[in-house]
């Protein structure tokens, strides 16, 4: 047995406790998984700054100095703690808005310390928030001036024993076993053409790595190795599809279409709904097989166009899917399609995880039989059990949320495979999805529903709470419904789970019962709970939904008319806009308030203002991009049809575009990858893509 497939049960440091918690949660079963769990971030602490030559961005930075007054402050009617550093002659503020009785307690004067934290620029003066401290004599510089991995980690493993140190750690281990196993995968005359390093350095190195050049090369070389097969696998798959597969072909735009069209739509569609449709329909008929994206921001009114898709495959007496990801969404779907379809006489069902055990062996029956013409669900939909007679098309709702694997899953339910459209909010420039989804034909909605007014973004500092809450009254008073956000980043999720149930409270205490109603929804409840909460919301049994970015994918609650943002500064561009997205559903006027702290940064400043000035994502994901500095290794890796495990889409745009051009040489000399220069990259090629032998998986 390959020594990489062992179980990482026994690795020391882990044992059958964190064994179970990281198998089941994070899906890490064995030695390869482990090592190919990639940092998301790096702490640099491999050098000291000098106070003259800072960073002007906020950036993470390590200085040393001494500690030369310490004292507490009121600032906006709140107490902070500042402690001077003294470095080469010249000073920095260290501060703390939270904890800082524990500082006090610690922080000696007159000693020497080692900082460490994120620099933060306010008017010109840099300062320190919440940075890490420790003794200079305590320091030892062979062990800390390094640069640290930092893994992606839930909150709810990390008090089950799954800390960034166990991780470190563990990986540390793996490395003593494993050196001489890790085979190169990218052929020898591709490696010295790109000038590559080799596959064990870069394994080694982007978990733990020696310095930023050995880190960059690292992080370049997995890039490319990632989108090379990739590349190969989707050139292959195209020339393969369009040999052998023929799609079923819609000829009829028959009654129920026609007939949804002139009774039952209660306004018009937008020109880019129509012509959306008009691209599917044509798809449809010409005996190729159907492959779409449907791409569309926010409330665009994607989901009109999905159940006039499925009308014309009920029209030629085929069954139609539509899967979206949670069981609020599918519900949600279910619920505006019965409506909108009444008097059609068809017979649309909802499966999802809590559908009942009779009513769902019923449904099973009917969708075997026939009987149901259009069914929608959750994950529930891919199960073995669920057998179609003849499912013609299959409609996807906020796909990246799905694996490839799942997604395959459901084309596979018809003997020839049904036509599938996907939806998607996450922009994405066109030039890119060319190269990155091959033969994957992309309907634009940009312009959104008539009447649709532009929702009003302010950005506000703490102290006009007060103001911003009364706005919110007024606005339940008016009978509208209030999401409030909260931030919850991995590294500092203790303090955001406080953040979210002061906030809670003190919303609590303003907007009282009986008046006031209020749900709470964050990553720590259980699934149940959390549907439970959200059901309260959308059928207007609460006012207002205080959650964490849970509520982010496509909750359609159009009475909702505000939402606040707290600490709005901490989120991304892309997800402020998803966020924003939320609101302006339906014919009220609706409302983003982003909240921040009352010092930002410049970099802060600008995403907010961003906000502030622009409504539409294409822009905002251009914006994003160009504020987005390099090496920032997290980032847009997710997005549209594709999961990467390291590559960025937007931000590595020339490495997709190089490892293309590169597959389709290869490709076209050796289609089948037979040449002996090949033969290694075959088998690797292979074994990444196992099990993936019949023409289903070559859609996707
Ligand atoms: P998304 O693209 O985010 O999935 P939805 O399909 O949920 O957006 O649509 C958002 C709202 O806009 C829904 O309430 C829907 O009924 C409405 N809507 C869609 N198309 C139009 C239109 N052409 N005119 C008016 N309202 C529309
Ligand atoms: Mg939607």
């Amino acid at each position: 047995m390959n020594i990489l497939n062992s179980s990482i049960e026994f690795l020391k440091g882990i044992g059958p406790t964190r064994f179970r918690v990281m198998q089941d949660e994070l899906k890490i079963f064995n030695y390869n998984d482990l090592i190919n769990y990639f940092p998301i971030r790096y702490i640099d602490r491999t050098r000291f700054y000098n106070l003259n030559d800072l960073p002007r961005s906020t950036s993470e930075i390590q200085l040393t100095g001494k500690i030369i007054n310490c004292s507490i402050k009121k600032q906006f009617k709140r107490k902070i703690l500042i402690a001077e550093l003294e470095s080469n002659n010249q000073k920095i503020n260290l501060v703390w808005f939270r904890g800082y009785k524990w500082v006090i307690d610690k922080l000696k004067i007159n000693e020497k310390y080692v900082v460490f934290g994120k620099l933060n620029w306010f008017k010109n003066t840099p300062s320190l928030v919440h940075p890490e401290f420790v003794l200079q004599h305590l320091f030892i510089k062979e062990k800390q001036l390094k640069i640290y991995p930092l893994y992606s980690i839930p909150e709810e493993l990390v008090s089950k024993g799954i800390t960034q140190k166990v991780f470190r750690n563990s990986i540390e281990n793996l490395f003593f076993k494993i050196t001489n196993n890790l085979v190169e995968t990218i052929p020898d005359y591709i490696i010295r053409k790109y000038n590559l390093i080799s596959r064990n350095i870069a394994l080694s190195n982007i978990h733990f790595p020696k310095n930023h050049d050995i880190l960059n090369k690292s992080i370049y070389r997995l890039k490319f190795e990632e989108l090379f097969f990739f590349q190969i696998k989707l050139i292959r798959n195209k020339r393969i599809k369009k040999d052998k597969i023929k799609g079923l072909v819609f000829k009829k735009v028959g009654y129920y279409f026609n007939k949804f069209y002139k009774n039952n739509l209660s306004f018009d569609l937008t020109k880019d709904q129509k012509r959306a449709i008009k691209e599917i329909r044509y798809d449809m008929a010409t005996g190729k097989h159907m492959n779409r994206l449907l791409q569309g921001d926010v409330g665009s009114g994607k989901t009109i166009v999905a159940f006039m898709t499925s009308l014309i495959a009920i029209d030629n007496n085929f069954q139609a899917c539509l899967m979206a990801p949670t069981e609020i969404l599918a519900i949600q779907h279910y619920k505006s399609i019965k409506k909108s379809s009444q008097n059609l006489n068809l017979n649309i069902s909802l499966l999802t995880g809590s559908t009942k055990k009779k009513e769902r062996e019923e449904i099973n029956i009917e969708l075997k039989n026939g009987n149901i013409n259009l069914i929608v669900g959750t994950h529930t939909l891919i199960e073995e059990k669920i057998i179609f007679k003849n499912l013609g098309l299959a409609i996807i709702d906020e796909q990246h949320r799905f694996g490839v694997a799942q997604r395959s899953r459901l084309w596979k339910k018809n003997l020839i495979p049904p036509h599938i459209l996907i939806m998607s909010a996450t922009p994405i420039p066109r030039t890119l999805s060319m190269t990155l989804y091959g033969d994957v034909d992309i309907s634009s909605i940009k312009e959104l529903p008539p009447g649709r007014k532009k929702i009003k973004t302010y950005l506000r500092s703490d102290s006009k709470r007060l103001n911003v809450f009364k706005f919110i009254s007024s606005q339940i008073k008016k009978g509208r419904q209030i999401y409030i956000v909260y931030p919850l980043i991995e590294e500092s999720k203790k303090m955001d789970y406080k953040d979210l149930m002061d906030g809670f409270e003190s919303i609590s205490r303003y907007f009282p019962l009986p008046k006031f109603r209020i749900s709470i929804v964050h990553g720590r409840m259980k699934s149940k709970d959390k549907d439970y909460e959200m059901e309260r919301f959308v059928n207007g049994k609460t006012q207002i939904m205080v959650a964490t970015t849970v509520i982010e994918v496509g909750v359609n609650v159009p009475n909702a008319s505000v939402i606040l943002i707290e600490s709005a500064e901490r989120f991304g561009l892309s997800q402020l806009h998803q966020l924003r997205g939320r609101v302006g559903r339906g014919d009220h006027q609706s409302y983003c308030i982003l909240m921040s702290s009352n010092q930002l940064s410049d970099d802060s400043k600008k995403r907010l203002n961003t906000m502030v000035e622009y409504s539409d994502g294409f822009k905002i994901a251009d914006v994003d991009l160009k504020l987005r500095g390099p090496g920032d290794v997290s980032g847009t890796k997710q997005s549209g049809l594709i999961k990467f495990k390291i590559v960025d889409i937007l931000g590595d745009q020339e490495l997709i575009k190089t490892t293309r051009e590169l597959a389709i040489e290869i490709l076209n000399k050796d289609p089948e990858l037979l040449n002996k220069n090949n033969l290694n990259l075959n088998r690797v090629y292979k074994s990444i893509y196992k099990g993936e032998k019949n023409i289903w998986n070559y859609i996707s």
